[in-house]
């Protein structure tokens, strides 16, 4: 490699001022993306030091008008460096440009000034203070001695306190400043959000036997220098907070520093108060409600060493820690933890590949993990411990599942069958709390019978086929398209239709069926603000209503001890979502919906309306067995080659004209069949799920192989291929490697 390109500075503004320099012969084999290095700058051409963000034979500037690099800085390796590394890793891995990729790893540098406080301190010994201050009373210097009283109890005092309590007139501290007697240090203040809120407690738990194996195994690896992902399975309240907790301790211990990835939704007072009382004022935040200046001081602090833990969503994983001894990721099957904007990284990969970085374990943790994740704790890649049952009296509770068909066999039309509308009535006498719940995550127009309860899916894919406008029925992985039936290809009953309850129709059911009940609704409309989330909840916490209606918002992680019944109102719906995800996340959310049912110490009960009361992912999750759910699962997955069996590609274009659009997907989809890869599976093109967003026609190409290193190989030759002619940069193309969500 001939030239280098180096940043000179990470803030963010400045990331895209790329300089390109010459490597001198000696350190040609040396260079690495992520070092730092000093390099002539500007006109005076004084020494600057920057980092190397890329790497490359061709110039991109006459090569006389380029200078050269000076040398690399020797030292720790900083966390900037990692950082660095790592957004090399997410442009190569996810495809995207360095600049995209160095902009999700580095923060928002704040504009605004830092709060800035200055310090008294004393600069002569304490006898030399005395008989000073003995000469200042002698003359009358009467503010001269005060200050320095005051400097003989404590060394040094702020200036605000000097000022404000003692009196002292800047030229009175100037003066001394020059007799040498006192030095003025100005240090930064960070913005702590939670500083005094809470304070550090002594008393810990003692951990029971499963999380004793847990702590001491994984313990044990550390010690002896293995370094390792963890798979943590326990059911939510089984005790896994504690074992991070414990783990983490044991991290600060050795002097190395922990991150901790929870969902932002996950993320409340009672998670944060739980680590600080434990922690102390070392653990900080990160989160999308913090002021910009709050985030970007947590940042700081983080770098000049004054917290050893950092709780936050994803991005807390670009903590600049120096030296990260442990990575956490709680609830690590939660799709949010990964990035639905370019570099769509996984927040789970990037943990992993950061912890090899800075010689960190990583311990996931889920009561429902990803099936990758399971997959990888089988093959023995991850170490896996169990939690199984819930810490204290709370049980699990009994469930109940109810055949839709049947219910309209019997001539009730209504949404609530009649074994949950009897369970309602009696929570409501017995005055008790329950939450209902439809799953409409990933929805998108599938049509389904209500006879025979199943829904129309594409011959190829094995997902759900969607409804367009004109009345046909499209696959969103192959393009398959299909008329609108007129009666349902499996049982042939005319009952066919899209389902269109949403949650504003349950709670209006609800009020007409029960008019003295209290009821609350959270959905995307009703939490649009940031505080009205929190706003449903601690209402529904303290008992201002009977009954909370909602999207899967309202099945996670939060802990209502008075509520003893679950209903779930469809469980097929996020069944029919038109991806090969759809039975994971569904077996996800009705595992986490069930368990929301008796946290305190009465029993609860669940019961899951379905219109297909065989289905796999509804059987297990009623009986809370993943181990069942994921056997099935597998076969599945095994049978159509999608992840974990195989890794998946998906490239997605978009642009304003539908018909060039199409074209170039066409040139493109005929561009990967010319490399002629053996075993490459290629889907598509066909138009996107969503096929039009915001005046974008988006359309949608996958690609499936066993092996990894194929498929970023073919990425490789793809982003090349895309450089060289300017067709392409009339659309936008972006890469999605294993995808969670339909585009
Ligand atoms: P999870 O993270 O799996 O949901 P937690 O760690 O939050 O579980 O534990 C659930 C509750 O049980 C918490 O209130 C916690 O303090 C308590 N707890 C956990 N482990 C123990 C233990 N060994 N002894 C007593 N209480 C415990
Ligand atoms: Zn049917
Ligand atoms: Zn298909």
């Amino acid at each position: 490699m001939d030239y280098v390109n180096i940043i000179v500075d990470i803030s963010h503004e400045k990331v895209d001022r790329v300089f390109q320099y010459r490597v001198p012969e000696a350190l040609r084999d040396h260079l690495q993306v992520g070092m730092q290095v000093e390099a002539p700058f500007g006109r005076g051409n004084r020494l600057t030091k920057g980092y190397v963000v890329g790497l490359t034979d061709r110039p991109d500037y006459p090569p006389e008008k380029i200078k050269e690099l000076q040398g690399v800085v020797k030292g720790s390796v900083k966390a900037e460096s990692q950082l660095i590394a790592l957004a090399a890793w997410m442009r190569e891995r996810y495809g995207s440009t360095m600049n995209h990729a160095l902009k999700t790893v580095l923060p928002v540098k704040q504009k605004t000034r830092q709060k800035q406080s200055k310090k008294l301190v004393r600069r002569i010994t304490k006898e030399e203070a005395e008989k000073l201050l003995r000469e200042y009373r002698r003359k009358h210097y009467r503010a001269k001695a005060r200050l320095l009283e005051a400097l003989l109890e404590k060394d040094a005092i702020r200036s605000q306190e000097a000022a404000d309590t003692l009196k002292i007139s800047a030229a009175v501290i100037r003066g001394l400043e020059a007799e040498g007697v006192i030095r003025v240090e100005t240090e930064t203040l960070y913005r702590n959000p939670f500083a005094g809120h809470f304070e550090k407690k002594e008393q810990k738990v003692i951990l029971n036997t499963e999380q004793t194996r847990a702590v001491e195994g994984i313990w044990a690896d550390y010690e002896k220098g293995i370094r390792r992902t963890y798979l943590l399975h326990g059911v939510t309240g089984s005790g896994k907070t504690e074992v991070y907790m414990e783990l983490i301790a044991r991290v600060i211990q050795k002097g190395r520093q922990a991150v901790v990835l929870i969902p932002e939704i996950a993320l409340t007072f009672q998670t944060v108060r739980r680590f600080h009382e434990r922690f102390g004022d070392r653990v900080s935040v990160m989160h999308s409600r913090l002021s910009e200046g709050e985030r970007y001081d947590q940042f700081l602090r983080a770098k000049e060493g004054e917290i050893d833990v950092i709780i936050g969503p994803r991005s807390a994983l670009f903590a600049p820690f120096s030296s990260i001894g442990m990575i956490i990721i709680d609830e690590e099957h939660e799709s949010s933890y990964k990035s639905e904007t370019v570099p769509r990284y996984h927040a789970r990969e990037a943990a992993i590949f950061r912890a090899g970085m800075c010689g960190a374990s990583v311990l996931l943790g889920s009561a429902t993990p990803s099936v990758e994740s399971y997959h990888q704790a089988q093959n023995g890649t991850y170490g896996l411990y169990r939690l199984t049952g819930r810490i204290g009296e709370a049980l699990l509770p009994k469930v109940s599942i109810i055949d839709l068909r049947a219910e309209l066999k019997a001539g009730n039309r209504s949404i609530f069958s009649r074994k949950l509308r009897e369970a309602m009535e009696e929570r409501l006498r017995l005055s008790q709390q329950m939450m209902l719940f439809l799953n409409r995550r990933g929805l998108s127009g599938f049509v389904s019978c209500r006879s025979c309860g199943e829904a129309i899916r594409c011959p190829h894919c094995d997902v759900t086929l969607s409804l367009h406008v004109g009345g046909s029925l499209k696959c969103h992985y192959c393009g398959y398209e299909t008329p609108m039936p007129e009666a349902c290809p499996a049982c042939g009953s005319r009952y066919i239709s899209g389902f269109r309850a949403g949650t504003q129709q349950i709670e209006r059911e609800v009020k007409k069926l029960f008019p003295r009940a209290r009821v609350l609704r959270m959905d995307y409309d009703t939490t649009r603000t940031k505080e009205s989330y929190e706003q449903i909840l601690t209402s529904f916490g303290k008992g201002e209503a009977d009954v909370l209606v909602g999207t899967q918002m309202i099945v996670k992680g939060h802990d209502f001890s008075n509520v003893t019944l679950v209903g779930v109102l469809a469980a097929d719906l996020s069944l029919h979502a038109s991806d090969y995800r759809a039975s994971e996340r569904t077996f996800q959310l009705l595992t986490q919906a069930v368990g929301r049912a008796g946290r305190g110490s009465q029993a609860g009960e669940a019961v899951i309306q379905t219109y297909l009361p065989e289905h796999y992912s509804i059987r297990t999750a009623a009986a809370q067995d993943y181990e069942a759910f994921f056997q099935q699962e597998m076969l599945y997955r095994k049978l159509l080659s999608y992840p974990p069996i195989a890794f998946m590609l998906g490239i997605y274009l978009s642009g304003p004209q539908e018909e060039f659009l199409k074209t170039c997907s066409e040139q493109l989809g005929e561009l990967i069949q010319r490399f002629s890869v053996e075993g490459l599976i290629v889907i598509g093109p066909a138009a996107a799920a969503l096929s039009r967003k915001q005046d974008l026609y988006r359309r949608v190409i996958y690609l499936k192989h066993p092996e990894e290193s194929v498929l970023l190989n073919v990425k490789k030759a793809l982003e090349q291929e895309l450089e060289k002619s300017t067709v392409w940069q009339k659309i936008y193309i972006q890469f999605d490697y294993n995808p969670l969500n339909a585009y």
